[in-house]
Parts: C-alpha cells; sequence; structure tokens
C-alpha cells in the first residue's frame, strides 16, 4: 500500500533528499503535505509539483495564488496542523526541522498515529524520553534519518539487546579536522560550512564542525537503541564510508557501510526495514578506511554532551537551546567560532536546570528563555 507522506522542512537538505526519492517511487508514496521554510521559489516549485493537500508557510506574508487549493497555513500552528492532519491508513511524518522548533511537531505527528522519519535530532536530544513513551502509548515508531543511526538500526536488526558490548559511532571530524585548537581562534563562517564529505544545512555542518552533533548524536542513540551511555563510543573516520558500528560480547564487528549520501538512510527509514532504493555502489577495491581517537579535548562539545546527559535531563535542553543560540550568533558574526563553545559550557555548569520539570511545555519554555537571554547578551532581538 502506499505510504502518505507529510513533510516538514522540505525545502532542506532533508526534505528535498526525501522529495527525490517520493518523486522517483510514485507508486510507492503520495505527498499528502508540506511546510515549507523561506525559499520562496523552491518553495511554489515543490507545492506546484506534489499538490500536496496541506501546505504550511513559515510566515503568513509567504502565502501567495496557488494553482490549486490546499489547506494553507503557516508559523508554529501551521506545524502542529501539519503533523496533526490525518486522512489516511499508512501515515508517515518525516521530521526534517532544524532545532527545538521539531519538538511539538514529532508529539503532535506521533499523537495522530504517523510513523516518524525522524532527522530532527533535537527533538530525541531534549525530550527523548517523553518522546519515546509517547511513540510506545501510541504504537508508533521511530526511524531514524539520521546516517550513524541508520547504520545502527540495520547492524541491530535479528540481534539480542544483552549481547551489545557498545556502540561505535563514527565522525568525519567536520570542516576543521585538520586545525589544531589553535588554528580554530581565527576561522571564519565560509571555512566552517565547507564540510569535506557531508552537504547539509548551515546548522549542523557548524554542529560537526564542533563536534556537539556527535555530542547529539550519543544522545539520540541512547534514547533510540535503549543504550548506556558508558557503552557509546565516538570514533574519528575521515572517509564517511563506515556509517556506524555495533561491537558484541563475543569480540564480533558489525559495520554498516556505503557512500556518503543521505538518500541512502531516508529511503531506509522511508521503506524499513527494506534496501529497496538503487544508488551509488562504494568502490570496495579503492577502499582506503582510516580510524582514530576522537579526542574530547580537541572538540569539547563532545564532552560538554556527554556531561549534560549525567546530570539530568533539562541539562539536555539547556545543552541544545545554547548551542542553538550560540551557532546562530556565530552565522550571523556575532561571535567566533571559539566562543560557541564557551557559551555552552556556561550554560551546563548551572545549578537551575537539576529541578526544573521534564515536560514538552517546560523544555519548550526553557528553551525559549535561555536563546533570549543568550541573544540579548549580545545585543540580539529575536
Ligand atoms: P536545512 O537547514 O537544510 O533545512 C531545514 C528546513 O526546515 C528549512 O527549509 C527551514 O526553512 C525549515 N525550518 C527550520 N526551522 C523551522 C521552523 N522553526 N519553522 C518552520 N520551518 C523551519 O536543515 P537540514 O540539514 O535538512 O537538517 C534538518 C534536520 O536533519 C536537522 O535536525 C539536522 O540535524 C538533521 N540531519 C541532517 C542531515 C543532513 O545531511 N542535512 C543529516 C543528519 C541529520
Ligand atoms: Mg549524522
Amino acid at each position: 500500500m502506499r505510504k502518505h507522506l507529510y513533510i516538514a522542512g522540505a525545502c532542506g537538505s532533508i526534505g528535498t533528499q526525501t522529495l527525490d526519492i517520493a518523486r522517483n517511487n510514485q507508486e510507492d508514496f503520495k505527498v499528502v503535505g508540506l511546510s515549507v521554510g523561506s525559499n520562496l521559489e523552491l518553495a511554489y516549485k515543490l507545492i506546484e509539483e506534489f499538490k500536496p493537500e496541506i501546505v504550511i508557510f513559515r510566515k503568513k506574508e509567504d502565502i501567495r495564488q496557488i494553482s490549486y487549493n490546499p489547506y494553507v497555513s503557516y508559523g508554529d500552528e501551521g506545524l502542529l496542523e501539519l503533523a496533526s492532519y490525518s486522512k489516511y491508513e499508512n501515515e508517515v511524518f518525516v521530521n526534517a526541522l532544524v532545532g527545538v522548533a521539531g519538538l511539538n511537531p514529532t508529539a503532535y505527528a506521533i499523537r495522530a498515529k504517523k510513523q516518524i522519519c525522524l532527522a530532527n535530532k533535537e527533538t530525541l536530544v531534549v525530550a527523548g524520553d517523553i518522546i519515546k513513551n509517547l511513540a510506545k502509548q501510541y504504537n508508533v515508531d521511530i526511524i531514524p534519518i539520521d546516517s550513524e543511526h541508520s547504520a545502527i538500526l540495520q547492524c541491530l536488526q535479528g540481534e539480542k539487546q544483552q549481547e551489545i558490548k557498545r556502540l561505535i559511532i563514527t565522525a568525519s571530524g567536520g570542516s576543521f579536522r585538520n586545525k589544531t585548537r589553535s588554528e580554530l581562534e581565527n576561522v571564519g563562517v565560509k571555512d566552517a560550512l565547507n564540510h569535506p564529505n557531508w552537504s547539509m544545512g548551515h546548522k549542523i555542518t557548524i554542529d560537526s564542525a564542533t563536534m556537539m552533533n556527535k555530542g547529539f548524536e550519543v544522545i539520540e542513540a541512547h534514547y533510540l537503541f535503549d543504550i548506556d551511555y558508558d557503552k557509546i563510543d565516538t570514533i574519528l573516520h575521515p572517509q564517511s564510508i563506515v556509517h556506524s558500528l555495533v561491537e558484541f560480547n563475543d569480540g564480533t564487528i558489525k559495520a554498516q557501510l556505503g557512500v556518503a549520501d543521505m538518500h541512502t538512510p531516508i529511503s531506509y527509514a522511508l521503506y524499513y526495514p527494506s534496501h529497496k532504493i538503487e544508488s551509488e555502489r562504494l568502490d570496495l577495491i579503492n577502499l582506503n578506511l582510516n580510524f582514530h581517537e576522537l579526542s574530547k579535548d580537541r572538540y569539547p562539545c563532545l564532552r560538554y554532551a556527554y556531561e549534560a546527559a549525567l546530570k539530568g535531563e533539562m541539562y539536555l535542553c539547556a545543552l541544545n537551546a545554547s548551542n542553538e543560540a550560540a551557532v546562530y550568533l556565530f552565522l550571523n558574526g556575532y561571535i567566533s567560532f571559539l566562543e560557541i563553545e564557551k557559551i555552552i559550557e556556561n550554560e551546563i555548569s548551572k545549578d537551575e536546570y537539576k529541578n526544573l520539570e521534564y515536560s514538552i511545555e517546560s523544555i519548550i519554555d526553557t528553551s525559549g528563555k535561555i536563546m533570549k537571554r543568550i541573544f540579548e547578551s549580545y545585543g540580539v532581538m529575536k
């Protein structure tokens, strides 16, 4: 039976690649809903191509004439309407939004009993337990799109939880992997956005350069696969061919390999557990794979992620919100690259997150307050 797709963040890197798969496999997918962002030219092109029943714009003033009559809405409320809209059997919600803005849409889509294909890792970073419990309550699967988690999911097929020794998440090293810490003092936005292996949205590209992305992925793996933090390791693998590994008690290591192309993990999530889509082949003969230690001194954000996770759930909210604010400030020229980690370290060293309520409302409220306070301290009104 055809799957009915709702894609939040349709104009972004993951959103457009998801639509590539829908376009090329129309017998399997019908696009029912899209949320589009600030690239309006692309947005209207995609709307006219896929003719979704429901379209959500970022702002009211973005709404223009459409050649047919979809249900149209906008803003944060609109994203929740997209997540809740439900008319069909076999509905799938692809969350390709960025940041904590993706949390509530995930929760609403679960309550609407849509299967979740999750690119928005921030959902699990800030509210992993809440989302997992909600998914269990509504009998909904959460399938990761992140390539590392897609790899682990594939390695774990048919395996027993108690036989897992550890998960090993690979990291490319990001844009500055060949630089020392002192060389990072003067790096600019353009250099930071130049990722060696992947072409992705701006925020995750900066998160990869600071290695916060890997920290987020450790947290994401903890919740997705029910594995303690002391059994989740990271390793530097510059080629981005081995997307992650699982080690078992008997010393066996399973890995998933493939070219660095997000179409593959996206299509695995959409067709889970099938490898249906044909894509580029790995050239095994000329393969050269290296692995190195990933140092938490070189990449303190990775250490902050483990620290925040062990301090308690609302520290993960502080970790994510301070990172989100700091990355925005860096991308817009207000702070240097190394100031990103200082802002995060300062936020997660506070005591105030110990006793805060852990709920979706509290996470959204606290995230908003943290970001506003950090922006104001740099004179930014947002
Ligand atoms: P992107 O910036 O390319 O696209 C995000 C899209 O979402 C944009 O179209 C933007 O307009 C829209 N959007 C963002 N915030 C919004 C908001 N508050 N309201 C409405 N629309 C909003 O980002 P991306 O690289 O596609 O990443 C999406 C998510 O997937 C992120 O959580 C990222 O960490 C994760 N992810 C991305 C990749 C990748 O290869 N790009 C890989 C793994 C995980
Ligand atoms: Mg990843």
